[in-house]
Formats: C-alpha cells, sequence, structure tokens
C-alpha cells in the first residue's frame, strides 16, 4: 500500500463493503474479516454491508453472517431494495406497483410504504427485482402490461449473473433483457450499484461527506464504477471476481487496488 492509500484509509469515516468476494466467498468467511470489522470500529469509523441482491431481505444477510460467526444488525446494511423502494416512493407515490421478484422483495417494498400489486390488471407500473421464483406467468403478466402501455418501469440492479458454487444463474439484468426482447422495453430507471442511490443513503444516514467515503469490492463494473460514481474512494479487491489481467483490460480505474480487505486493517493501525 502506497502512502497516499493509506492516507485515504486514513481519512475514511465509512466503508461500505460489498460481500461475496469481498468478505466472504461463498460460504468461507475470509480469515481477515473479523479482525477488518473490529478494527474499524475500534478506529471509531463506520462500516456498512452494500449489496445489489434483492432476492433476500435483509433478515437473511443477518442470518448468513451470523453462521459465518460475525454479528450484524440491520443498521449494518443497504440493499437495492431498500433503494428501490426509497427510490420508488419519491418519484412514484401514486403508482401501482406490479412485481416481478421474490416474496421477501415484495414484502420489503410493502413495508416500506409502496403499493405494490399481485394483479397485473390492477398494476400501472412495473418493478423488477432478482426473482429466484421467477414464473412463465409473471414474464407474461409484465410483457402484458409493457405492450399495452407505457408505465413506470423499473430494476432494482444492473447484474446479468448471479455467482453460485457451480458457476452462475440468470439475475435481474438477464430478465429485464428477455423482457426487451419480447417488448422492445428497457426499464427507465435501474437502483443498484453502479448507480449512487445507495452509497448517497448510506453517507446521509451516517451523516459523511464523500471524501469520507470508501467504496469496497470484487467487481469492476457495479463495486468500483459505484465507488467513483459516487464520488468516494474506490477500492477493488483482487479476493473475488476480478483477476489483474481483467484490471488490466478494462478502462474503470480504482483509486486503490489491495490484494483484500484485509489490507485495509494496516493502514488503521
Ligand atoms: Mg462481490
Amino acid at each position: 500500500m502506497t502512502d497516499i492509500e493509506r492516507e485515504a484509509i486514513r481519512r475514511t469515516k465509512l466503508f461500505l463493503f460489498d460481500l461475496d468476494g469481498t468478505l466472504y466467498l461463498g460460504n468461507r468467511l475470509f480469515d481477515f474479516t473479523e479482525e477488518l470489522l473490529d478494527t474499524i470500529k475500534a478506529s471509531g469509523k463506520r462500516y456498512m454491508f452494500m449489496t445489489n441482491n434483492s432476492s433476500k431481505g435483509i433478515g437473511s444477510y443477518i442470518e448468513k453472517m451470523a453462521s459465518l460467526g460475525i454479528g450484524t444488525d440491520k443498521d449494518d446494511y443497504i440493499t437495492s431494495s431498500q433503494a428501490t423502494s426509497h427510490y420508488i416512493s419519491e418519484k412514484y407515490p401514486d403508482k401501482h406497483f406490479y412485481v416481478c421478484g421474490t416474496r421477501s422483495f415484495y414484502d420489503e417494498l410493502a413495508s416500506s410504504g409502496v403499493s405494490v400489486c399481485d394483479d397485473i390488471l390492477k398494476s400501472d407500473a412495473i418493478v423488477m427485482g432478482f426473482d429466484t421464483e421467477l414464473t412463465f406467468k409473471k414474464l407474461d403478466d409484465v410483457c402484458s402490461l409493457l405492450c399495452k402501455k407505457d408505465v413506470p418501469y423499473i430494476a432494482s440492479h444492473p447484474d446479468m449473473v448471479c455467482p453460485t458454487e457451480y458457476g452462475s444463474v440468470p439475475d435481474c439484468g438477464s430478465v429485464c433483457d428477455m423482457v426487451y426482447n419480447a417488448t422492445g422495453k428497457r426499464p427507465d430507471a435501474v437502483i443498484g450499484k453502479p448507480g449512487i442511490l445507495m452509497p448517497k443513503l448510506a453517507m446521509e444516514k451516517c451523516g459523511v461527506l464523500p471524501s469520507e467515503c470508501a467504496v469496497v469490492g470484487d467487481r469492476l463494473y457495479t463495486d468500483v464504477l459505484c465507488g467513483i460514481n459516487a464520488k468516494a474512494y474506490a477500492v477493488l479487491v483482487l479476493s473475488g471476481e476480478t483477476t489483474p489481467k481483467i484490471l488490466e483490460g478494462s478502462n474503470i480505474k480504482p483509486d486503490a487496488v489491495f490484494k483484500s480487505a484485509g489490507e485495509i486493517i494496516d493502514a488503521l493501525k
């Protein structure tokens, strides 16, 4: 780590961490994660976990982290579901949203005051999440409304695939592409990383400026680009998806590249 990088880390008041590939890999917690989170807390700084995955509620993340030995509570998270709820509530308070997403996504939207709807005939807007409970009926519903009318159409995040133990499965962006092939319509807004709404909400909540915030993650086109877009300190870690070769070939340039988020510990000591 260079002196400039060390200074930037020491100046940081809020760390926004990606999860998979950054703090754990699948079901394996990285060796440094517990010490890293403890060190940040002990330095009087704050961290939050920032995830694009809108298929699971915050409760499942708390459980997952607990199963890895890390205690967290709901204030430690900012998810694309929360940001999507916020966006819809601000921009479309009077619309009835048909939800193409999981039950927990539906419940999250409903509990934050979005008017959600199961019945496509009573809906006048569409919201798309990472739907691990997707059925052809839902695709048919979404296409039927988009073909008939110009209605607000929001997607929780742009990821094309979600990593699994065996490779990957289609994510929200891939389903949006299927819908585009059928209807010619793309979402009017895509909320999660690399968009700036999640870091913006997190910074507001913690009362910090972009210059006091670091976004740390293993994907260039979501995590790092999000940090750059939010004018935060954008840190790429090489413990997940991105290899040095991918980094070399990309035009997305992180402010810092660390082998892992564990390097932050030394900078704070
Ligand atoms: Mg990741």
